[in-house]
């Protein structure tokens, strides 16, 4: 496995397998990995010649100082678990290497308002850094396949958005969502739940699986009331909890014309932010 801390670096490795015609794989993380990173970077590897997987806490997606000085940042752990895995190549910039003084890396896209609800509502300016750090680092490797987790669904959509809109030429693949034997969505956040919290935390994918159930007999808007309701626990605090067509992130009003519906939901568990969604068409 070869460790990059320097973009030049990379770039002129890659060059060299690039050169080759061997496809390049990339799983961008911000490290504190767990068997969901993992899963990506598996994929990642069945499909592609050469995997990169990136750890970069990027500042400019955190809209709270707090929660990027909270960040977990577990490095010679997350170096353990990539060599494991078999992970050819990893990528540990510093923050002066993604954003260099005088380049200009920020994007300014239409979403179509992807980046309204949800996420978008509760964390203002954050889509904005992941496009921005996304573009960069897709600039940086320039990958064939860019493998991204349906955990983050609303963070992939504007990623797919974003390449197609740009036409970059790298295919945009969802993997799906890897959870602990409670059903809890695996994340690094999780690392700073106490035992008890990670509990209660379960509720979340519980309320979820509840959902297809409560579908057959109830409209979106009751389903969420009731969902809410469900999440109402001691020790847990949802801040939304939302069915929404699965293309455009808008409230569907009905279970037959959208295409796909996916239920997302964020909760607090003590101080920790947690999301968690479920494909239910
Ligand atoms: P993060 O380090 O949280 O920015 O996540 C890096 C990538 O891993 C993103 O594409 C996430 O969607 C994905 N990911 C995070 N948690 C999981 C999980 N439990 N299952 C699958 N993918 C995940």
């Amino acid at each position: 496995m070869y460790l990059f801390k320097k973009t030049q670096a990379l770039r002129q490795f890659l060059e060299t397998y690039r050169s080759k015609n061997r496809s390049i794989g990339f799983v961008p993380t911000m490290g504190a990995l767990h068997e969901g990173h993992l899963s990506l970077v598996r994929q990642s590897l069945e499909s592609t010649q050469c995997t990169v997987c990136s750890i970069f806490v990027n500042p400019t997606q955190f809209n709270e100082a707090s929660d990027l000085e909270k960040y977990p940042r577990t490095p010679s752990q997350d170096l353990t678990m990539l060599y494991k895995a078999g992970c050819h190549v990893v990528f540990m910039p510093s923050p002066e290497e993604v954003y260099p003084t005088g380049l200009d890396t920020r994007i300014k896209l239409d979403f179509k308002g992807l980046d309204q609800p949800m996420e978008g509502r509760f964390r203002p300016g954050h889509f904005d850094g992941v496009a921005q750090v996304v573009k960069r680092l897709l600039d940086i490797v320039e990958p064939d396949k860019l493998f991204m987790g349906q955990k983050d669904y609303q963070q992939f959509l504007i990623v797919q958005h974003m390449a197609r809109t740009l036409s970059i030429p790298t295919e945009v693949v969802m993997s799906p969502i890897v959870r602990e034997k409670s059903g809890l969505a695996m994340s690094s956040r999780n690392q700073r739940l106490g035992p008890e919290q990670r509990e209660q935390a379960a509720a979340l994918h519980q309320t979820l699986l509840q959902v297809e159930k409560w579908m057959a007999e109830f409209p979106p808007r009751e389903v969420e009331q009731m969902a809410l309701q469900a999440l109402q626990q001691p020790g847990l605090e949802p801040e939304y909890f939302q069915l929404v067509d699965g293309q455009t992130l808008q409230p569907v009003s009905d279970y037959e014309s959208p295409a796909a519906i996916v239920a997302c939901a964020a909760i607090w568990v003590g101080g920790v932010r947690l999301i968690d969604n479920m494909i239910l068409k």
